[in-house]
């Protein structure tokens, strides 16, 4: 924890924190002080909270009660990093923040166990999520999920799990043989299948798989690849997320690819900030330099590699939501619209405030399910009024927490990844509806 603390007062975090010059400009895009509307949910009083931590100006009784509140009921969305005039890198500020707090709490046993057997025994193995996965969709089939939603029995953090999960189809590719290009071949990509998107949401890897042939990359998926360790820096275990940084990049830096293509903004920001994480290891700080250089969003990809545009017509009203880490955190905003906008047929609305979280924003909305259901309420509301029957999104928690705010709202509605769009219009193309 001095390492923490040591880290919070050191000459470069309070050059960050000076950056911040009070003027307010990012309070109206934080969904926190829209929820509660206290100076200390915003930006601005979350940054004060970090300046007085780094003054040593809070005893150890405020550090574990008022800033470690306010600490934690933050999304770290980064919408307040793309309002802010003054370029104050939030994301940096809040991550040694939550460090301390997360060393400082002392977690109940129940919170430990799950806490282990999520974060260490399921993410990081593929293998035993598609279980589960597998289990679930059982539970689907035999109608115990409808079950148990209209008896309304599971305690609040279960019922908020339960609440997320997609409709499943636990049919998945099999990634041993590279997957060959579709026509004129532009290169060799390797595939980030993510670890909770490969086994909830196999439908959109395999439709990201498709596109990316046939837009002439053959595609390759490292079997030695991990969980991007996102989750586990949300919540404060940044070496658990060190660690599996270091299994990605010797995965994928033995490859010899253009480009490392992931489809989920948060796993993507996580990937791209690995010299970050990894900044104070000699061993692996060049490796994470050269990695992250490669890494790119899917979106971001294909915007700048569409040899093949689609041709299928797909008639709908659709609006496109941003995933946060996207959007904030690596500024890829305009490139899925591009895509989305390049299918003929299809009408994109924008919501009111396309800059707003759905609520999901990493484990938040199981960690705090109430807080969460306010956002995503006001988020599906802004939703319902676009009139789109089709939501579309770029990341695996914003699109669990989309399937179950239509549900939620009672929208007629269908939630889709970008690439799932672009899919279905190369499958019309020639003629599969
Ligand atoms: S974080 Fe930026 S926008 Fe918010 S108060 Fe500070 S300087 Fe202003
Ligand atoms: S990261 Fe999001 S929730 Fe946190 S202070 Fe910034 S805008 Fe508010």
């Amino acid at each position: 924890m001095s390492q923490v603390i040591e880290l919070l007062r050191s000459g470069e975090y309070r050059t960050k924190l000076d950056q911040c010059i009070h003027c307010g400009l990012c309070l109206q895009s934080c969904p926190t002080y829209d929820v509660f509307g206290t100076e200390m949910d915003s930006p601005r009083g979350r940054i004060a909270l970090m300046r007085a931590v780094s003054d040593g100006r809070l005893t150890d009784e405020q550090i574990d009660g008022a800033f470690a509140t306010h600490i934690t009921r933050c999304l770290a969305c980064r919408a307040c990093e793309t309002a802010c005039p003054s370029g104050v890198q939030y994301g940096a500020l809040l991550e040694p923040a939550r460090e301390l707090v997360e060393h400082r709490r002392a977690p109940s046993r129940a919170e430990r166990v799950l806490r282990w057997f999520g974060l260490q025994q399921l993410m990081p193995y593929r293998g035993r999520l598609k279980l589960l996965a597998a289990a679930l969709w059982l539970y689907q089939a035999l109608g115990l999920q409808w079950l148990i939603r209209r008896l309304d029995i599971l305690p609040s953090h279960l019922k908020a799990m339960e609440a997320i999960i997609p409709p499943l189809t636990p049919r998945y590719l099999d990634y041993r043989a590279p997957a060959p290009a579709l026509g004129p071949a532009r290169g060799r990509v390797a595939f980030v299948t993510g670890c909770i998107q490969e086994a909830f949401l196999a439908p959109v890897n395999q439709a990201t798989v498709r596109v990316l042939r046939r837009n002439g990359y053959e595609v390759i998926t490292p079997a030695a690849q991990t969980c991007c360790g996102a989750a586990h820096t949300h919540v404060g275990d940044v070496e658990a997320a060190r660690n599996l940084a270091r299994r990605n990049i010797d995965a994928f830096l033995a490859e010899d690819v253009v480009a490392i293509i992931v489809n989920a903004g948060g796993c993507g920001l996580a990937l791209k900030e690995y010299p970050h994480l990894l900044a104070g290891d000699p061993r692996y700080a060049d490796q994470a330099r050269r990695f992250a250089a490669k890494v790119r969003d899917v979106n971001e990809f294909l915007a700048d590699n569409l040899h093949r545009p689609p041709h299928g017509e797909l008639r709908a009203r659709a609006t496109y939501v941003d995933s946060c880490h996207l959007r904030h955190g690596q500024r890829v905003s305009r490139q899925p619209r591009d895509l989305l906008r390049a299918v003929p047929g299809l009408e994109l609305v924008e919501v009111r405030q396309p800059d707003r979280c759905c609520g999901s924003a990493g484990v938040y909305n199981i960690a705090q399910p109430d807080i969460a259901g306010q956002v995503l309420d006001a988020k599906m509301a802004d939703v319902a009024a676009t009139g789109a029957t089709l939501v579309i999104t770029t990341n695996t928690g914003c699109h669990m927490q989309l399937v179950a705010g239509v549900r939620k709202a009672g929208l007629k509605a269908q939630v889709m990844h970008v690439v799932e769009v672009l899919d279905e219009s190369y499958r019309r193309e020639q003629g599969r509806p």
